[in-house]
């Protein structure tokens, strides 16, 4: 993917906003092909975070704003993304703007996501306790396919 083709697949935020986000880290070496979806937080502004998912062949960019209060590492919480039980400050809840005549009325969906939006790896590497004694593997698997569907859901909820 090239950052012109990035920064044009963003549904849910201005032009100018689109062209000014901060993009991932090592966005050159990123293997796109193997991602459910990239996610990542603007180095620059702190609260800005984006997801990008393949729709088809079209890449997708959504806009996300987290919630600028943290929550307390002493309780736990869990993404509803990739749906690793974290401690609560470790996951945070973001809100997009929707398309069109909803976002411009200014509605918008939030959901609890990982709060670096890492949610790709951790589909692969965190596997939950109760699920420990079945082949890495294949629980893998089913975690990025789960993890794929959720975020088209979302993806679903911000476009409709
Ligand atoms: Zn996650």
């Amino acid at each position: 993917m090239t950052e012109q083709q990035l920064r044009r697949s963003f549904v849910n935020c201005s032009r100018g906003e689109a062209n000014g986000l901060t993009l991932p880290p090592g966005f050159h070496d990123i293997l796109w092909d193997d991602l459910e979806l990239l996610g990542w937080r603007d180095a620059k502004a702190p609260l800005r975070g984006y997801l990008v998912v393949w729709d088809g062949d079209q890449p997708v960019g959504v806009a996300l704003r987290a919630a600028d209060t943290r929550m307390s590492s002493r309780t736990a919480a869990m993404c509803l993304l990739c749906q690793t039980a974290q401690t609560a400050d470790a996951v945070s809840l973001f809100t997009a703007r929707r398309t069109g005549e909803a976002g411009r009325n200014g509605n918008t969906v939030g959901t609890y996501m990982c709060a670096d939006l890492g949610c790709s790896d951790r589909a692969r590497t965190e596997i939950p306790p109760w699920l420990q004694d079945r082949d890495p593997a294949e629980v893998a698997e089913e975690r990025t396919a789960e993890l794929r569907d959720r975020v088209r859901g979302f993806l679903a909820s911000v476009r409709r």
